[in-house]
């Protein structure tokens, strides 16, 4: 991945943990290695296709002045994200920032945090077999991409799917997103949460019916299980109504576990179980 550096561009700003740090200000070196394909602009020599050093260093100067943090480790992951979301050609960032005088009443060089950014994958399921099914979907999916540290790229069709499991409802309609984010799984399942929650979802029955159900089925090629979080979702290969939806908006893309193609998973699905989807 190309690279664009900026190496300890100096700060004056106002962070710290002591109110003399806030009031008096110190300087900070502020350092970013942005990760961005620079093929096109140097193609061409254009500017305006990469991203202007000079931008991005006005932008760190006045985000470090217009806002006050008490930790650097603050400052460096909210300046990553601003960085982030504000420059759409960004993919990462990786951010460190320095406070050469720190005051430890100790002489040291320098101390400094570093942390790394990016966009991160994710494909979520969608499910629905309450209501208005499909003003529901598309609910969910506004909710997620009012989220500025969210990007739906892609939206699958939906498809109509006969309930599976003991409890006797209505028909489900069922597809898959694609997206950006810079959420961990953990928040990306909190934000699920808070939609479900916004679009009336009563969980009183297991696999009873939902206004809206969001499952994480992917997320880069994340492998992960803990009480809460499992990823990839552990049904999806069994299930027809996330396979087909899969295949047609990610047709390539592996399951990290499996290591099947999506078009593969569902074809070999499909052919066992044609019946499941309409
Ligand atoms: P299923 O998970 O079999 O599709 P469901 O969607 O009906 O069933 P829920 O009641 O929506 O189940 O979720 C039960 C719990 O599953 C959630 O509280 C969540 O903590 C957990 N969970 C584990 N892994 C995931 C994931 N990848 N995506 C969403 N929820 C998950
Ligand atoms: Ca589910
Ligand atoms: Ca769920």
């Amino acid at each position: 991945m190309d690279r664009i550096t900026i190496s300890d561009l100096e700060v004056f700003a106002y962070h710290g943990l002591l109110k003399e740090e806030n009031s008096l200000g110190q300087k900070f070196l502020v350092s970013a290695d942005l990760y961005l394909d620079v093929s096109e602009a140097a193609k061409d020599d254009d500017i305006s296709k990469s991203i202007s050093y000079t931008n991005i260093c006005r932008e760190i100067d006045s985000f470090l002045k217009n806002n006050t943090f008490k930790l650097i480790e603050t400052m460096a992951d909210r300046l990553a994200r601003h960085l982030l979301i504000k420059y759409d050609k960004l993919d990462g960032v990786c951010i460190r920032v320095k406070k050469p005088w720190a005051p430890i009443l100790m002489t040291l060089d320098t101390v400094s945090v570093s942390v790394e950014r990016k966009w991160h994958e994710a494909y979520i399921g969608l499910g629905s077999n309450m209501g208005d099914k499909e003003g529901n979907i598309k609910k969910a999916i506004a909710l997620l991409n009012e989220e500025e540290d969210c990007r739906v790229l892609s939206v699958s069709r939906l498809h109509i799917t006969k309930p599976v499991g003991p409890v006797i409802q209505d028909d489900f309609l069922n597809g898959a997103l694609y997206m950006k984010t810079l959420k961990t799984p953990q928040e990306l399942l909190a934000l699920a949460g808070t939609i479900e929650n916004r679009l009336g979802r009563v969980r009183d029955v297991r696999w009873g019916p939902r206004t809206i159900d969001l499952d994480i089925l992917l997320y880069d090629d994340c492998v992960m299980q803990s009480d809460i979080l499992t990823i990839p979702h552990p049904e999806m290969d069994k299930r027809l109504f996330v396979l087909e939806p899969m295949a047609e908006i990610a047709p390539w893309v592996k399951h990290p576990v499996y290591g099947r193609t999506m078009k593969e998973m569902y074809e070999s699905m499909y052919f066992i179980h044609p019946g499941q989807a309409d």
